[in-house]
């Protein structure tokens, strides 16, 4: 099932989540919506914050190498309960865009490789190292489940920039916002 979207203003998108004991029925059931929802919206990341539920979980698309050389989405991965360590000295800034801010780019620096310790939806224990693209969405959606968005990490010019444009979203999507 397709599940709404929270947007900027919206303050679950400010709160930390919580982490996930128990992988029950209904956390397996909300990791298959947030793909659906994911899909649906074009994204190749979805965190539970953006569809309302304040948890430490989301979903990331790798990039994968297609036949004929050409860039393709991977299958989704689902994410539980991450720790992110040992960001990479080396960064790289890259534009992202945000199902939570639509209509909004903006140039974000992060680390180019991080390590990741996280739990799969059969609840085993995964540690990588993940670097370019991949590492990029893990970071992003990670910002996610710790109430930081992607506006929160670009240049004060950026900022002034899209400032007209988030105040616009506010006013579309929260009456009193
Ligand atoms: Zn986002």
């Amino acid at each position: 099932m397709k599940l709404p979207l929270t947007y900027y203003g919206d303050p679950l998108l400010r709160q930390k989540g919580e982490e996930i004991g128990e992988i029950t029925p209904e956390i397996v059931q909300l990791a298959h919506d947030m793909i659906e929802t994911m899909r649906a919206s074009n994204g190749v990341g979805i965190a539970a914050p953006q569809v309302g539920k304040s948890l430490r979980l989301f979903i990331i698309c790798d990039e994968k190498v297609g036949p004929d050389g050409e860039i393709l989405l991977g299958e989704p991965e689902v994410i539980l309960n991450p720790t992110l360590t040992a960001p990479s000295q080396e960064s790289a800034s890259m534009v992202e865009g945000c199902l939570s801010i639509p209509g909004v780019r903006v140039e974000v620096v992060r680390p180019l490789k991080i390590q990741i310790r996280y739990q799969n939806l059969k609840g085993e224990w995964i540690e990588e190292e993940a670097t370019d693209f991949r590492a990029r969405v893990i970071m992003h959606e990670n910002d996610h489940i710790n109430g930081v968005l992607m506006i929160d990490r670009t240049s004060e010019k950026e900022r002034r920039r899209i400032e007209p444009l988030l105040k616009k979203i506010k006013k579309r999507y929260h009456r009193n916002g």
